[in-house]
């Protein structure tokens, strides 16, 4: 096959979990690397380590030390590289293994959600030139003052996007224990299909609606620096899904790529706030200021009696403490009460052009009508319809949505048709 740039390939934490699976992932690296210039492996911690050392951490102290914690939870990766390197000798290649701070990853000091400032990859295109398989650690860097931080959960997405943009490498592949991405959870919908093409843009909706492929953070940073990634199973040879520029299809139809389920947010609704300027702005700082997410704020329009509600959707873990704090600014502005809502999930449809089309909201209003479901909050853009509804109806509104705008039917056509459906 004819020489390719460099590639930059990630294995996750499931695609190195144990010795046989590192051994069948250097493999591949190693099969990369008769092809490519060049190829840098970013590799996870193995299976739920992370999780595991996380627990251990818990085990020694009631509130870990943010840095300890950071020194702990950066060995993972650690153990996979140097397994990794090893692998790939085994298999007859030249390798050598980098830690986030030996590989250049210079990152700011927030410990354990730290931000990558800049990469200087010295080292690695030194190691690449001699003609090694470069392994680095993937979720770490290190601060101005040489200590050891990490990038936030799934942050190897992040690593091997930053490096194949500094790198300029032709593409990222993300090695998962999925095929791709699919237009809904087959787990959920069984004659869910897999895309073979989909935009930065329809792919970060996806992330930010409960998608567990890849870390949203990774993939705003692919968009930013036109990183094409490719992402696929490391246990078939199959080709998956390819992340990309926006731009083929048709221009103005309006079209549904894929679906998304979240089931892991609750909604809190500060209840009766007065109507008057200011208190839409407090509310969400007194959660902004405690770092808390928020997704779908909707503000009610004021009642007769001056006032009105305020509902959001926030993740699970922390939600008692975000109820707290909103308690405590209730009574100051003179809100009536805070309620949080367990047992509801987030269904979102991704695609393009819904501002336009207002049908596609129509349709997806209409098919949970039909199924009897209620609607408790719709938010909407033009590259998403979301409705929160109860728990314990979504996976069957997740079914018949999926049904209703054809996303099952078998691909025809030339592949670049192929991906899009019009509506
Ligand atoms: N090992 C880290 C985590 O589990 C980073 C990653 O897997 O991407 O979050
Ligand atoms: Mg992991």
């Amino acid at each position: 096959m004819k020489a390719r740039g460099l590639v930059v390939m990630k294995f996750g934490g499931t695609s190195v979990a144990d010795p046989e699976k590192i051994l069948r992932a250097a493999e591949r690296a190693v099969q990369a690397r008769r092809r490519a210039r060049g190829v840098v492996v970013v590799v996870s911690a193995p299976g739920e380590m992370t999780d595991e050392l996380i627990g251990l951490a818990h085990r020694v102290s009631r509130d870990p030390d943010a840095r300890e914690l950071d020194a702990l939870l950066a060995t993972g990766e650690q153990m996979s590289i140097a397994l990794f390197a090893m692998a790939c000798r085994s298999h007859g290649a030249r390798a050598i293994s980098l830690t986030g701070p030996q590989a250049g990853i210079l990152a700011d000091e927030r410990h354990t959600r730290s931000r990558i400032l800049e990469i200087r990859p010295r080292k690695i295109l030194q190691e690449l030139a001699s003609g090694k398989i470069v392994a680095v650690a993937g979720f770490q860097g290190v601060n101005a003052a040489a200590d050891v931080t990490t990038l936030g959960r799934g942050g190897s997405d992040l690593t091997a996007v930053a490096l194949a943009a500094v790198l300029k490498a032709s593409h990222c592949e993300i090695f998962t224990d999925v095929k791709g991405v699919y237009t809904a959870d087959p787990r959920i919908v069984p004659d869910a299909r897999k895309i073979a093409r989909i935009s930065y843009e329809e792919m970060l909706e996806l992330a930010g609606a409960g998608s567990q492929v890849m870390q949203a953070r990774s993939i705003d940073l692919a968009h930013r620096y036109g990183v094409r990634i490719h992402v696929r199973s490391s246990f078939k040879p199959a080709p998956g899904t390819w992340i990309e520029k926006a731009g083929e299809g048709p221009m103005e139809e309006a079209t549904v790529t894929s679906l998304a389920l979240d089931k892991g947010e609750v909604r809190l609704t500060v209840v009766e706030v007065p109507d008057k300027p200011g208190v839409a702005a407090r509310v969400i700082a007194e959660l902004a200021e405690r770092d808390i997410s928020v997704d779908m704020i909707v503000q009610s329009a004021p009642t007769h009696a001056g006032v009105n509600d305020i509902s959001l959707m926030t993740p699970r873990p922390g939600a008692e403490a975000a109820k707290a704090a909103l308690e405590t600014l209730s009574r100051s502005i003179g809100a009536k009460r805070v309620d949080l809502t367990e047992g509801v999930a987030t269904i979102t449809v991704v695609g393009t052009g819904f501002r336009r089309h207002a049908a596609i909201a129509a349709k997806m209003f209409g098919i949970l009508a039909e199924a009897g479901i209620n609607i408790h909050m719709i938010a909407t853009s033009d590259l998403k319809l979301c409705c929160v509804v109860d728990s314990r109806h979504s996976e069957s509104a997740l079914r018949a949505l999926h049904k209703a705008f054809g996303l099952a039917r078998a691909p025809r056509g030339n592949p670049s048709k192929r991906r899009r459906r019009p509506c």
